[in-house]
């Protein structure tokens, strides 16, 4: 792996150890690993002062200029964060749309069954998006619905959803808008003042590119406000982890110290990256770079460029009798890289993360790498089979 430093200095993962193409756990840069070589006291000052700092570069992502928002960290995994935001912003007479095309939708109307709190569900299958013409008719048809939830970037098949046009119907039918951002903030521009969004959610370790063990909650201060008493659930009390973070500068319970240090690390390359754009425009160049040379040797891509996210990218597999998803994985792993088993139900497929330290120059590897697989397994073309072409049409329908 030593032949991987780039033109843009990007080191690789460590000696030896494969690029993670997968949304999270990702790969990080060394100095993110290296800023957990400390230990912090959770009440201490400089830990404080951490969190305040955390808090302060997230919302500065939003676009929030009037400061209507605010930032509240939250331990666990970002569907800790998922359930803290449906438990604690809708009331215990709320009802919730929830849009899905995707195992994150889902999960959210499981969630919302665990919450016992009333729900809907628009379900689009495995990828199709949901549009903001049918989430207005299901408005219209139910009154009782008093929120919406978007999955702004399916990561299930690497759909970006139409979320300004979705966030557009919301308010021009008088609900209220929550995001699960999860695998898009950082990197797709999710400004306030154009989705103007009731709550969202993302977590560490997906494009702000930090290691996971916390989440985050972005909220107006009038929901965060109208919160209390919501939540179903002591430790995922938005309203209680914020109000206590506003009294004491302390998360209520222990913090992940080394995962906020390196975060803070991770948010300051993002930042001298270029935020959002330049973060954006480094993934989109990786995603580009890497379906163009994927589509050279035949595979092709579950969704067209229109809906393809700069996130990951689902590929069907190939038809051909010698292809074995198991062995294509193995294959890729001894060469430097950990894909990413697919989730359609229909047809088979795999899935190429394109966030992470890593450039263009990694995903010319990528392909290159996938090429010798092929090679290795007497596969002479990636050309999917017919049912999943078929399959693909219903995009286009
Ligand atoms: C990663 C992700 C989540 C959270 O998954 P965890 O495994 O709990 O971190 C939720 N929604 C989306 C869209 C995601 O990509």
């Amino acid at each position: 792996m030593a032949d991987t430093a780039t033109a843009q200095g990007f080191e690789p993962p460590a000696l030896g150890e494969p690029y993670l193409l997968t949304p999270g756990p990702l790969t990080t840069a060394y100095s993110v690993k290296q800023a957990m070589l400390k230990d912090w006291g959770s009440w201490d000052g400089d830990f404080r002062a951490m969190t305040a700092d955390m808090r302060r570069r997230l919302l500065a992502l939003t676009g929030d200029r009037k400061s209507e928002y605010d930032c509240v960290p939250l331990q666990g995994s970002g569907s800790y964060c998922v359930e803290a935001m449906l438990g604690s912003f809708v009331p215990k007479d709320g009802k919730v749309l929830v849009l899905a095309n995707g195992a994150y939708g889902l999960r959210a109307a499981q969630t919302m069954k665990y919450l016992g709190r009333a729900h809907t569900l628009i379900d689009k299958g495995d990828y199709l998006p949901p549009r903001g013409d049918e989430v207005g008719a299901a408005l219209d048809a139910d009154p009782a619905i008093t929120h919406v939830l978007a999955i702004h970037c399916e990561t299930s098949s690497g759909i970006l959803n139409p979320v300004p046009e979705i966030a557009e119907v919301v308010k021009a039918k008088g609900r209220k808008l929550l995001v699960d951002s999860m695998s898009a903030f950082g990197a797709v521009p999710l400004d306030v003042n154009d989705i103007g969004y009731e709550a969202m959610v993302s977590s560490a370790n997906k494009c702000i590119e930090g290691v996971p063990g916390f989440g985050f909650v972005i909220a107006k201060k009038s929901a965060l406000e109208a919160a209390k008493g919501n939540s179903h659930s002591l430790s995922l009390d938005v309203h209680a982890q914020w109000a206590a973070m506003e009294k004491t500068g302390q998360w209520r319970f222990t913090p992940p110290t080394h995962v906020v240090a390196a975060f803070l690390e991770a948010l300051k390359m993002h930042e001298a990256e270029g935020g959002v754009a330049g973060r954006g425009a480094r993934y989109t160049r990786n995603r580009d770079v890497m379906v163009a040379g994927m589509r050279e040797l035949g595979f092709e891509t579950l969704l067209s460029d229109r809906w393809l996210s700069p996130i990951i990218v689902t590929f069907f597999c190939p038809a051909h009798e010698k292809f074995v998803f198991n062995r294509f994985y193995e294959l890729m792993k001894d060469k430097g890289f950990i894909i990413y088993p697919g989730k359609l139900t229909v047809v088979d497929s795999f899935r190429v993360g394109c966030i992470g330290r890593m450039d263009e120059h990694v995903m010319r590897r990528v392909v290159e790498a996938a090429k010798q697989s092929l090679d290795e397994m007497g596969v002479d073309t990636a050309a999917p089979p017919a049912t999943a072409i078929a399959e693909r049409a219903k995009l286009a329908a």
